[in-house]
């Protein structure tokens, strides 16, 4: 795992994103959280909401390796909660 923080911010969405925690759509002119990181030598960019941004960022060092492998989009939106849908696909109890 190596990944490095570009750069990141608060902008006003200029168009129709979706949010990489929730996947809901951040509506045009939406402030959000914007990010362009570096991992294994590729440049990747995340948008998210701000209350997911906020979510993620709660997230300690066991929840983030437990859910490392998780897609985009598998938490509820504002909360470190994975969706039902998500849950029942990979068969966790949870
Ligand atoms: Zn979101």
């Amino acid at each position: 795992m190596n990944s490095e923080l570009i750069r990141d911010g608060y902008p006003c969405a200029r168009k129709e994103y979706e949010c990489i925690w929730c996947d809901e759509y951040i509506m045009v002119k939406e402030k959000h959280y914007y990010c362009v990181f570096k991992f294994d030598g590729n440049v990747y960019s995340n948008r998210f909401h701000i209350e997911c941004k906020k979510a993620s960022s709660s997230m300690d060092r066991q929840e983030r390796l437990v859910n490392q492998n998780l897609k985009c989009g598998s938490y509820i939106r504002g909360t470190k909660k994975i969706k039902d849908h998500v849950i029942n696909d990979i068969g966790w109890d949870n």
